[in-house]
């Protein structure tokens, strides 16, 4: 049993004064806990008990938390600079060289804080360079809380050809110009730009829909977006909020030889700092009005604080000169193929799933294709699952529908670790719980 008692003391306090007492919705779950500390790959709650951390806040965490070379860049940087509400900083463009280095569609970019702000910038800018108002998204894809993404994953209406509430307070004009399409399909994608013709501004995407776990890109999904834009006048906008930087130190775009008109990068890209970024082509990225005649705004106070940029450079170094990807992917490779080996010893229904450094276990007897196919998997198992591994010390993401991810801290033995752990935890499952309550359900 775990200890919650002093997680559970602040938590009420918490309540008082904020509501739910978390300060983003998706982390009210329980149990309630009260985090005290972060290093490397562990993280640590307010009774003391330690994890080896899965969530990673995420995403951002691709060197690990806390991590030594990035904090000392960010006390370097801070001990000679902060932020200016004028011209520009050196962090600002060695980072900015760094990502058009890096990163294909990148010829020119801007830095924000969060990546809602980076997909608000880019779609805007789709809208201004097109002319048009529609945005084409994909089911089970997230890109950020705002209205201009106003459908999201987290919303069981969030299927295709139906009406998806979003937010109470929302405009209706951004939900009515928020078209929904189905991961993979292109047929479907085709046929939605014909029946808009002239209208849709831009397709924004996850190169993989880390949102609802992993599921890949079929061969030619990718390039095929990129030429129906082309031959219906619509920019894409690869999100790579989460897949930039973890999967490649060039992004996603760059592991499938498909670059986007425009890209959004945040999470990794600086390790956990707050920054995110909206990159792409110069011709497009001149219309922001940073540049003199622009006529897109693009404004933040905070924008190009030395905190962010001086953390992201330090990551992306670290990315140059160490094997990080390759040590994560090892790693990542090692985790699928066991866990695989795992159900199949156990008998147990499940298809594992992922890329590079990020896994998931889906509790369903078959492949998924899209968000509809994931109603099939069995929650309640997950539960059950989750809860268990954290009483052995291991932190995973609170719902089924999303990732776990390795960082460059984590040792292959606090993976041999977790290994044997989920195996133990499945065979108690096994002989306790009946999987399969809500499979075949949908
Ligand atoms: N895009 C993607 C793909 C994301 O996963 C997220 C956050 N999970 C966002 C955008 C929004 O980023 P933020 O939470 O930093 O605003």
């Amino acid at each position: 049993q775990l200890k919650t008692e002093a997680s559970q003391a602040l938590y009420e306090e918490a309540n008082l004064y904020t509501p739910g007492g978390v300060h983003t919705s998706i982390r009210n779950v329980e149990p309630h806990l009260v985090f005290t500390r972060a290093e490397g790959a562990y993280i640590y709650d307010a009774d003391g008990n330690k994890y080896i951390d899965y969530q990673a806040a995420f995403g951002p965490y691709i060197l690990g938390h806390n991590h030594p070379y990035v904090n000392g860049k960010v006390i370097e940087a801070l001990q000679r600079t902060d932020l200016f509400g004028n011209g520009t900083t050196d962090l600002e463009i060695e980072l900015a060289k760094k990502i058009c280095k890096h990163v294909p569609s990148a010829e020119q970019v801007l830095f924000c804080n969060s990546g809602s702000e980076a997909t608000y910038h880019a779609i805007r800018l789709a809208r201004a360079v097109t002319g048009r108002p529609k945005l084409i998204k994909f089911q089970g894809c997230y890109h950020g809380w705002h209205d201009y993404v106003a459908r999201n994953m987290l919303s069981a209406w969030d299927m295709v050809g139906k009406r998806d509430p979003g937010s109470a307070g929302m405009l209706e004009e951004a939900l009515d110009n928020t078209l929904i399409c189905t991961y993979n399909d292109l047929a479907d994608v085709e046929q939605t730009l014909q029946r808009e013709e002239g209208s849709v501004a831009a397709i924004i995407v996850e190169p993989i829909p880390h949102n609802i776990g992993c599921i890949l890109p079929r061969e030619g999904f990718l390039a095929g977006l990129k030429k129906l834009c082309e031959a219906h006048g619509a920019l894409l906008i690869f999100d790579e909020v989460i897949t930039g930087f973890r999967h490649d130190i060039g992004g996603f775009q760059k592991v499938a030889g498909v670059t986007p008109d425009l890209t959004t990068m945040g999470k990794a890209m600086a390790n956990g700092f707050p920054i995110a970024a909206v990159a792409g082509k110069r011709k497009y990225m001149e219309r922001f009005n940073t540049k003199p005649g622009g006529d897109v705004w693009f404004a933040g106070t905070y924008n190009g604080h030395a905190v962010g940029t001086a953390a992201a450079i330090a990551t992306i170094e670290l990315m140059e000169q160490e094997p990080v990807h390759e040590t994560i992917f090892r790693l990542g490779d090692h985790v699928r193929s066991e866990i695989r080996g795992i159900l199949d010893r156990l008998g147990i229904q499940g298809v594992v799933s992922g890329f590079g450094s990020v896994w998931t276990t889906y509790f369903m007897d078959f492949e998924p294709k899209h968000y509809a196919e994931l109603q099939h998997n069995d929650a309640e198992f997950y539960v059950a699952y989750r809860k268990k591994l954290m009483e052995k010390g291991i932190f995973k993401l609170p719902m089924n529908l999303k990732r776990n991810h390795i960082s460059y801290s984590h040792t292959q033995a606090d993976i041999d670790y977790t290994l044997e752990m989920i195996e133990t935890v499945l065979k108690e499952l096994k002989s306790s719980y009946k999987q399969g309550t809500e499979a075949g359900k949908a």
